[in-house]
């Protein structure tokens, strides 16, 4: 999600203007000078398209020089920034700080909004014309306040946007999409049988939908899915040897094309190589997961504890799989698989409000800071969630975080917010 900073010096309505673009009233602390307030980002949206708010309103009151000071704050955000609305008081004009911060700014390669604000009328409207002396180009004057001309501001602020992304609203409501994947012979076609199936005219029985021939609708707990490539399951491929390469293939395209991936193994055997290679695609290609331990009842009642442990050995990389102990052939647990499919999808495309995200973050890293490097150690500024299914989140530091570290940050988000059943990916925007 593309991120908007706002920079101004204190007392020219940032603080108004946010709750302007966020669409909220006083939601946002007022700028008092002499207060620091730290980078708040807010989820924003218009005319369909989403985008996070970031008020800058660190400042400074001790430093020596409030320039210095304002330019640094202008710096922060303009590193982490797509687009900075440089907000100045209309009434007030340009003043030396506001050119000190210009100077930066225009050596950044970052699209700069002017915004005059305070132009509650047509009369200090015609004054901000004097801003395009800041060299910043067209000055937008608006009122924050009131609202005036604010709708202006909010298309410049999507033309000047990189790749907002759209929002979408409600995912088409078809059946989800399922592969049920394994090496040979763990049940897969066992398992299958046990659901009732329609094979074809997918496309004439939902209405607007166009699925792929070897796709089938299958009834699981209640509910439709569907399951994608059912024609590889069924007409065994990957029996002869020379066609394991094109049954990987198989596997790996299922995967691509589902939402979420069942992977099926056989509970009497170790996990194999190639059922771990299995469950990496699934990981890479960052689909929901189920892993379900069929042939459960070929294990001995004594030997399930033990076997468990083992199995949390050997998926220790993968904690967050939902795991299920099931018997095609005996039906255990089968009415499982339902339920484990829908909270993996839940995980899947679970969306963290940014303000909610970054409270949560603070503290975290406030009670264990980055362990210090070379003297230094870098600062997570602040995250957002890029997208969903899976969930994406991108965090916005200092300077490249340890590898250990940012173990750590996942681990604690998944204690946070679950993410049960769903690869989640964080990637990190060290400032240049
Ligand atoms: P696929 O190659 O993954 O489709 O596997 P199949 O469904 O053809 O099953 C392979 C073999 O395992 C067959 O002989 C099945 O009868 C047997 N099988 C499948 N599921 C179970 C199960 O839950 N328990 C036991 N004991 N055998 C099973």
């Amino acid at each position: 999600q593309p991120v908007v900073a706002v920079v101004g010096r204190p007392n020219v309505g940032k603080s108004t203007l946010v709750n302007r673009i966020i669409g909220r009233r006083q939601a946002v602390v007022e700028d008092i000078p002499g207060v620091t307030r730290d980078r708040v980002p807010y989820d924003a949206q218009w005319n369909g398209r989403a985008f996070t708010v970031v008020d800058t309103g660190g400042w400074e009151p001790d430093a020596k020089d409030r320039a210095a000071a304002i330019a640094a704050q202008a710096e922060t955000a303009v590193v982490t920034a797509d687009v900075v609305l440089f907000v100045v008081d209309a009434m007030v004009g340009s003043t030396d700080v506001d050119e000190a911060a210009v100077k930066m700014l225009r050596r950044s390669a970052k699209p700069v909004i002017l915004v005059a604000n305070k132009a509650d009328n047509t009369s200090i409207e015609m004054e901000a014309t004097s801003l395009w002396s800041l060299g910043l180009g067209e000055p937008f004057p608006i009122s924050a306040l009131h609202g005036r001309g604010s709708g202006d501001l909010l298309d410049a602020i999507l033309d000047a946007l990189p790749e907002a992304p759209a929002i979408v609203e409600n995912r088409p409501r078809g059946p989800r999409r399922v592969a049920l994947v394994g090496r040979p012979n763990v049940g897969k076609s066992s398992l299958l049988n046990r659901f009732s199936g329609e094979e074809r005219a997918v496309v004439d029985s939902v209405a607007g939908t166009t699925v792929d021939p070897v796709d089938s609708l299958v009834e699981i707990g209640g509910q439709t899915w569907q399951l994608v490539d059912t024609a590889g399951l069924r007409k065994r491929v990957g029996k002869a040897s020379g066609t394991e390469y094109y049954a990987s293939l198989r596997t790996a395209a299922a995967i691509e094309a589902a939402e979420v991936a069942v992977v099926l193994l056989d509970s009497s055997e170790p996990i194999s190589e190639q059922d771990q290679r299995i469950l990496t695609m699934v990981t890479e290609t960052g689909r929901a997961l189920v892993i379900a331990f069929n042939k459960w009842d070929l294990v001995d009642a004594d030997r399930r504890y033990y076997l468990d442990k083992e199995i949390d050995r050997e998926l220790r990389r993968i904690p967050w799989a939902i795991r299920l102990n099931l018997s095609a052939m005996t039906g255990r647990a089968v009415d499982k698989l339902a339920p484990a499919l829908n909270k993996a999808l839940a995980s899947w495309e679970t969306r963290v409000p940014t303000a909610q995200l970054n409270q949560w973050l603070t503290a975290l890293v406030q009670a264990t800071p980055h362990p210090v490097r070379g003297g230094r150690a870098p600062r997570i500024l602040f995250a957002t969630q890029a997208g969903v299914a899976p969930p994406r989140f991108v965090l916005f530091t200092t300077g490249p975080l340890d590898a250990g570290y940012q173990r750590f940050v996942e681990r604690k988000l998944r204690e946070e917010f679950g993410y049960e059943g769903s690869p989640i990916e964080i990637s990190v925007r060290p400032r240049k």
